[in-house]
């Protein structure tokens, strides 16, 4: 009976997800920005499917220690450090280069622990920070447009027609591509990888360099300091393993909503893609989607504040996102730009802490130092970066308030991306060192160096 056509296999509700709230929806009703146009269609809906039918990638238990670290961040008895790419990939979720980001983030927080002499709380953009906000939807070369790359969680970088087209089933790759470099980041952190008596290691096969002869005086004390509470008989069972979090921008909400979960313990929903979800400078309207969504999930939150944010704007932030001044609930991480930070950021800071609410204050100091440079590429001045952090410290010295923490876009490789530093890139080797598909890291030797200066400014 081949004239009847096969009735089409019934799709389950378009709303997904096994947890209960109502509100979790209310976002499908509000203005949204930086989504895909694949809305409405059979793919985009077996996808959801499929999300919503698959095991959380983090653990309420999980969520909440991290809420409990960031509070003692924000009352300046922690420091937390976020890095990773601008944009993970599917093809670099690599041992390799998953490994030397991780090791990178390791080797930055010994530095910052040390000058500190407080905990460092060590968070990848790792595990889902696949979705890019773009500032046109298109892109034209040579006289051919196409749909801007939007990550590979929403299509594919090179410039053709199909790999260009928004889909879907890109979404449950995403799952995938962040469960394994999840398994793998607990690997490296919980059996034996990340201990303390192996921070020479971590250093292995890098030649000499500033930062790294630097790193390795560090580690020839640290290694001293270790040997002698060993002859004192101290356990040292703590320094065997360390709690590492994933974090990424929750800018595709239809990824967001279908990883919520109801936590069985509490009965509250958590977004289960990350531990910790940022609202992104383009995307925190206080009436839009995104801000409304993330309200209503456990998760700690963070948002992006740029240089046009007002002491208003972070107040009404606050009382949408924060509404009982839950400590360690809300996390604001300005990116001003070097030359804005110091005039920027006392009124923000000052409002805010004068209405008695408690953020932790985060610096990004990439986002608001991107430069084009002369051969063609995005690029950013590591002077400018390590300026804007003095800003920001500068500034919270000032008020008496708590610079809380650090958030880079970096890789454990040894690319060419960002100019300068104490060995410095210069624009030549763009060409053949540039492998970012979206904004430019601070490299291996850069993050470290980057660690040494923040450490100086956190120990003074
Ligand atoms: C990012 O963190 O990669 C990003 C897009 O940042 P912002 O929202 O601050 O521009
Ligand atoms: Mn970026």
């Amino acid at each position: 009976m081949s004239e009847i056509a096969e009735a089409p296999k019934p799709l389950t509700t378009p709303i997904p997800g096994p947890a209960a709230d109502p509100g979790l929806d209310a976002w499908r009703e509000l203005p949204i920005q930086q989504q895909p146009d694949w809305r409405g269609t059979d793919e985009h809906a077996r996808a959801v499917d499929e999300l919503s039918s698959l095991p959380p990638l983090v653990f309420a238990g999980e969520v909440d220690v991290l809420r409990q670290r960031l509070a003692e961040a924000a009352r300046g008895k922690a420091f937390l450090l976020q890095g990773g790419d601008c944009a993970e990939t599917f093809d670099g979720a690599t041992a390799d280069k998953i490994s030397a980001r991780v090791k990178t983030i390791l080797q930055m927080a010994v530095v910052l622990t040390y000058g500190a002499s407080m905990p460092v709380i060590k968070m990848g953009r790792m595990a889902g920070q696949f979705a890019k906000p773009r500032s046109s939807n298109t892109e034209t070369r040579d006289g051919v447009t196409l749909p801007a790359f939007r990550g590979d969680i929403v299509n594919g970088f090179e410039f053709t027609e199909e790999s260009r087209r928004h889909d879907p089933s890109r979404m449950v790759r995403a799952y995938h591509t962040a469960a394994s470099t999840l398994n793998l980041i607990r690997a490296f952190t919980q059996g034996g990888f990340a201990d303390l008596r192996l921070v020479h290691q971590w250093n292995q096969g890098f030649s000499a360099n500033p930062a790294y002869k630097q790193y390795e005086s560090l580690a020839a004390e640290i290694d001293r300091a270790v040997r002698f509470m060993d002859a004192c008989g101290a356990d040292f069972d703590a320094l065997k393993r360390t709690e590492f979090f994933a974090a990424h921008e929750a800018l595709l909400l239809d990824y967001e909503r279908s990883l919520t979960r109801t936590d069985s313990r509490t009965g509250l929903p958590y977004d289960t893609s990350g531990h910790f979800l940022w609202i992104g400078e383009r995307t925190r309207q206080l009436d839009s989607a995104h801000v409304d969504f993330l309200s209503r999930v456990r998760n700690p939150i963070g948002v992006k504040l740029g240089p046009t944010t007002s002491g208003d704007d972070a107040l009404a932030l606050i009382d949408k996102l924060d509404p009982n001044r839950e400590p360690g609930r809300l996390t604001f991480i300005t990116r001003m730009g070097a030359k804005n930070i110091r005039e920027n950021l006392p009124s923000l800071v000052e409002k805010v802490t004068a209405s008695g609410a408690e953020v932790l204050w985060v610096t990004d100091p990439m986002h608001g130092n991107t430069v084009t440079s002369a051969n063609g590429y995005k690029t950013r001045r590591f002077d400018d970066v390590m300026d804007e952090v003095r800003g920001f410290f500068e500034v919270h010295d000032a008020l008496g308030t708590v610079a809380g923490g650090l958030h880079v876009e970096m890789t454990g490789d040894d690319v060419a991306e960002c100019l300068g530093g104490a060995d410095p890139i210069r624009e030549e080797q763009f060409d053949d060192l540039y492998e970012s598909l979206c904004d430019p890291r601070l490299n291996h030797r850069q993050s470290l160096e980057m660690a040494f200066l923040v450490s100086g400014a956190l120990a003074a």
